[in-house]
């Protein structure tokens, strides 16, 4: 009886990656992404430790212009007071550009 092994899991492992779609970044148009950390500081009452720390959270920036991707971006990560979307911070100084016409 031939017993082939069916337990490799190899069906995780062979995904063509042409058959996925690109994450570029938003604003440059940029393909590489560096790993870069949201923080959250950690009140000494809540801490298993007792003492204030850190609760940081990988996400991905672009490695050419620092921008992070919305999609990139938990919104349950943020407090209600903070921006609703971080990123508006980064966009918005760019998109408001006064017009001047003058005759
Ligand atoms: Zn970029």
């Amino acid at each position: 009886m031939d017993m082939t092994d069916l337990s490799t899991p190899n069906a995780q492992v062979n995904i063509d990656p042409k058959s996925l779609p690109d994450i570029m970044c938003s604003e440059c148009g940029n393909a590489t992404f560096v790993p870069v950390l949201f923080l959250k500081k950690v009140s000494g009452l809540i801490s298993k430790t007792g003492q204030e720390g850190l609760l940081p959270r990988q996400t991905f920036a672009c490695n050419n212009c620092g921008h992070v991707n919305p999609e990139f971006v938990d919104r349950n990560w943020f407090h209600k007071s903070t921006l609703s979307d971080p990123t508006d911070a980064i966009e918005s100084s760019d998109i408001e550009v006064p017009e001047i016409e003058s005759d």
